[in-house]
């Protein structure tokens, strides 16, 4: 509640009062202002707080140069906080003349028992604090000489100092001594004290804007990378797309070149390697496009209406010879028991991404293995069709299971048999399964086996 009332006082000041140093807002002196401009309006609320009593008591014990003065200080403090046209610096001076006086005052009529060597430890303290060492050394100067002549009229007894008659001169002349000694001490306290932290604060300002330098540059570094990887999907997807154009014409004539020589076995033998091979540069190029287009958002999906387990018997029907060929156990076991189950979804997304799966389960198997594709309608959600493909192959380290979705990555790139492939297919079926509506799981212990799941939507009523 007095935070807040505060607050609010002292922002009415500074708007006010126009003070604002936009320019210079990190340097001392705008801290020191700030300081001042805080300590004034402080200063006038309390100065009329204190001056009622404290004058209401001088009057009726009759020191009229105490009501004087006290009105006088409170007077020019009021000044002070309404003037706008007076610069800071005058301010300053002009404040600091006000509490002289008055501390002068009260200790020449009120001696040791009044406020007023109080008033000047606190003014050294002050004007450190607003106006820095220089004039904190001042104001102790200024206390030694106006002690200086009060001693000496003391001692010379030039004038009656009734107030100083209760204590010895020695008494004096030791409170004196121990102020002026506490002054300074004090003073270069503060000011040591308002330089370590003014040199903490720039240091921070300096390592903000340091930290900001390098925030731009990391933006600018990833907004770098981001074009040069768009730069790279395009590059790869128009490369592809060149390439493939050759390569039908490629396959096209070995199929042509088959039917040729039908009796000699060399020949036929050397345009299946060159279809064989032509088929597997064929098909990296076409997954090389597919993922640039996944990663450019180019990828768009044609859903057509088909019968699905038309589509899985191909598929099985197309892997079964490779596996056959590596003496592994390749089932199906499809649950789909209605025989024209009709789907409407993209069928060649969807068969990429069987074909993907079971490519490698063949590829990291080996021999006496056995390979399982199971479908079957999703238990939970009769809209969506649920399928597994389970191999007891060389499985996948626990720690890569997250990462080998990554584009172009495999498990154990110093293997040979790893780099028989572009390390994309992974990705482009978790794409596509993701484009179907469902998404590409995966669990697996290395040396047992690996198995794959996914959902897709059906998006028609099959009874
Ligand atoms: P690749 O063309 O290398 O097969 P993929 O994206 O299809 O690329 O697979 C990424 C990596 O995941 C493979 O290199 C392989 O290390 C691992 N992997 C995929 N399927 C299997 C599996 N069935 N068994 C063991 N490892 C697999």
């Amino acid at each position: 509640m007095l935070k807040k009332l505060w607050l609010s006082y002292h922002q009415w000041y500074i708007k006010y009062s126009g003070f604002s140093n936009q320019s210079e807002k990190d340097t001392l002196s705008f801290f020191r202002d700030k300081l001042f401009v805080s300590i004034l309006i402080l200063t006038l609320a309390l100065g009329y707080f204190s001056y009622f009593p404290s004058t209401g008591m001088a009057i009726i014990l009759g020191k009229w140069s105490v009501v004087y003065i006290n009105t006088l200080a409170v007077l020019v403090v009021t000044f002070l906080f309404f003037n706008k046209q007076m610069t800071l610096k005058t301010k300053k001076i002009v404040f600091s003349v006000n509490f002289f006086v008055l501390s002068f005052v009260l200790v020449i009529d009120l001696g040791l028992n009044g406020n007023g060597t109080l008033l000047l430890f606190l003014l050294g303290v002050l004007m450190t604090l607003y106006s820095g060492r220089k004039a904190g050394v001042i104001s102790v100067l200024v206390t030694t000489i106006f002690y200086i002549i009060i001693i000496s009229v003391y001692y010379f007894e030039w004038v009656d100092l009734r107030f100083f008659e209760e204590s010895s001169f020695e008494v004096v002349l030791i409170v004196f001594i121990n102020n002026v000694l506490f002054s300074l001490l004090t003073v270069f306290s503060v000011s040591f004290l308002i330089d370590q932290l003014h040199n903490a604060l720039l240091k921070e300002s300096q390592l903000q804007e340091e930290l900001i330098e390098k925030h731009k540059n990391v933006i600018k570094a990833k907004e770098k990378a981001e074009q040069s990887d768009r730069l790279k999907s395009a590059f790869l997807a128009n490369m592809s797309h060149e390439i493939r154009t050759p390569m039908y014409g490629i396959l096209g004539c070995a199929e042509l070149l088959k039917s040729y020589n039908l009796e000699d076995e060399d020949y036929k033998e050397y345009v299946s390697v060159i279809e064989g091979n032509g088929k597997e540069l064929f098909d990296i190029i076409t997954d090389i496009l597919s993922i640039s287009k996944i990663e450019t958002g180019l990828m768009n999906i044609t859903k057509t209406e088909f019968n699905i387990n038309e589509s899985i018997d191909d598929v099985y029907k197309m892997f079964l010879e490779d596996a056959e060929a590596k003496n592994i156990h390749f089932t199906l076991n499809n649950f789909i028991s209605k025989r024209d189950f009709i789907v409407n979804s993209d069928h060649n997304k969807f068969t990429e991404i069987l074909k993907h799966l079971i490519k490698n389960a063949i590829k990291y198997t080996s021999k006496g293995d056995s390979i399982t594709l199971s479908c079957s309608l999703d238990g939970s959600n009769t809209s969506q069709l649920r399928f597994h493909v389970s191999d007891t192959g060389i499985g996948i380290p626990a720690d890569k299971v997250k990462t080998i979705f990554n584009s172009f990555y495999q498990v154990d790139v110093a293997n040979r048999s790893t780099l028989n492939g572009s390390g994309v297919g992974l990705s482009i079926s978790k794409a596509y399964v993701k484009m179907l509506g469902g998404d590409l799981e995966l669990e697996s212990i290395e040396g047992e086996g690996a198995s794959f799941w996914f959902s897709i939507d059906i998006d028609l009523q099959n009874d």
